[in-house]
């Protein structure tokens, strides 16, 4: 305990001092490496330069909405499902429920409950089919060809088993957050996704070096990205309109950065034991952004970091639904799904002018089914046998996968 009150001691210290000031972060404001203006080349909705500024439309802060984006990634099951119900109990200070972006990937994917999600107003976009872990040999390598096949057999897995509207699927999370390149930009731009989220950035945070430069809002891609490539690949050309929201980089307890909380660490466990330590965390995180540029804050995360009746994740669920509980409270706080931010972008209004809320559907799923299928995916997956739940009935005759989303044909 006293190692542990001695870290935090230290840790404060040194952020007063500003020991804490990475090597990697540059000196020097955004503008000085800009080629982007805002102007007749760039406006709004279609265009935005990268930017540590709110919108110029809003130009008293106090107006500018502060949006928190919760996201989850992977497959959506009955498990966490549960969870995720309990939090969309939450209400934004405007009265309306909060809502959340799911990065989905295939296996082990419940469709009924995503249709659920989507029904109640929760935002469903695409993480890749196979979600396959080989990034040196599968993902860096991965040409244009296995992006569209991957992005682009997703959305059309979501649209026919859970019972979605396509057009409603406009975001993309690169498994391991391997961004890939031009390859992967033009993927997603020909596939007419909206805004890719898969592309962390410390350089524009409100907290890195000495001065920090502010945390990047989401901007488009008309012109070449100017952001720091910290994983995978970034894409070195143009795609005009497609979005790119960066993942701002939290500042763990060590004062490392983290792109999702699954890496934030500290010097004891005190976030594995303590509520009110991953309370904390996020506060402080949250306090930095929001008494700054109030870009939108993410707060990025897998469900296994939150699991349930596991001993050490009790802690972080609590202090997760802490922090929500106290955040939503401010006036100008809203929780609220990255493609309502990117909507936001295009046509930006005083927080006190948001007042719609989430969009629900009354479709259904109805009569889901379980489909159950021995050794899926041979070559892909080393599972002897996977349940597959959907909306569509008949259970297809082999588990949908990359180019075989009606699962017409055997998986090799
Ligand atoms: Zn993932």
């Amino acid at each position: 305990m006293a190692g542990k009150a001695l870290g935090v001691l230290l840790f404060a210290l040194m952020q007063v001092i500003g020991v804490l000031s990475f090597a990697e972060c540059p000196e020097g404001s955004l503008d000085e490496v800009l080629v982007c203006r805002e102007g007749p080349d760039c406006k709004a909705p279609d265009c935005r330069c990268p930017s540590v500024e709110a919108p110029a439309k809003i130009n008293n802060i106090d107006d500018v909405p502060q949006f928190v984006i919760l996201s989850f990634d992977d497959a959506v099951t009955k498990e966490n499902y549960k969870y995720y119900e309990d939090l969309m109990k939450l209400n934004n200070h405007n009265g309306c429920p909060i809502s959340m972006t799911f990065f989905v990937s295939h296996a082990y994917t419940n469709y009924s409950l995503v249709h659920e999600l989507y029904r109640k107003g929760q935002e469903i976009a695409v993480h890749s089919v196979s979600h396959y872990s080989d990034v040196e040999d599968y993902w860096r390598p991965a040409s244009y060809e296995t992006w569209v096949s991957e992005i682009k057999s997703m959305k059309e897995i979501l649209a026919r088993h859970a019972s979605m509207a396509p057009e409603a699927i406009k975001g993309f999370r690169a498994p391991f957050l391997e961004v890939g390149g031009d390859k992967m930009f033009r993927a997603l731009q020909d596939l007419g996704f909206e805004y890719d989220c898969s592309w962390s950035t410390l350089h524009y945070t409100n907290w890195c070096g000495t001065k920090p430069r502010g945390a990047m809002w989401p901007y488009t891609l008309d012109y070449p990205s100017i952001q720091d490539c910290q994983i995978g690949r970034c894409p070195e050309g143009k795609y005009p309109g497609l979005w790119v929201a960066p993942m701002v980089d939290l500042q763990d307890n060590r004062g490392e950065p983290c792109s999702m909380l699954d890496t934030c660490q500290s010097y004891e466990d005190e976030l594995e034991e303590y509520e009110t330590a991953v309370f904390s965390l996020l506060k402080r995180n949250f306090e930095m952004n929001y008494n700054n540029n109030k870009a939108p804050f993410g707060l990025y995360s897998h469900y296994s970091w939150l699991l349930a009746d596991n001993s050490t994740s009790r802690p972080r669920r609590k202090g997760y639904k802490l922090f929500l509980e106290w955040v939503v409270q401010k006036e100008d706080v809203i929780v609220v799904s990255m493609e309502k931010v990117i909507e936001w972008m295009k046509n930006p209004v005083p927080v006190s002018k948001i007042l719609d809320c989430p969009d629900t559907f009354r479709s259904r799923c109805l009569d889901p089914l379980d489909c159950t299928y021995k050794n899926p995916v041979p070559s892909f997956l080393d599972i002897d046998e996977i349940i597959m739940n959907t909306c569509r009935r008949p259970c297809p005759e082999n588990f949908p996968w990359l180019e075989n989303i009606d699962g017409a044909k055997p998986n090799k």
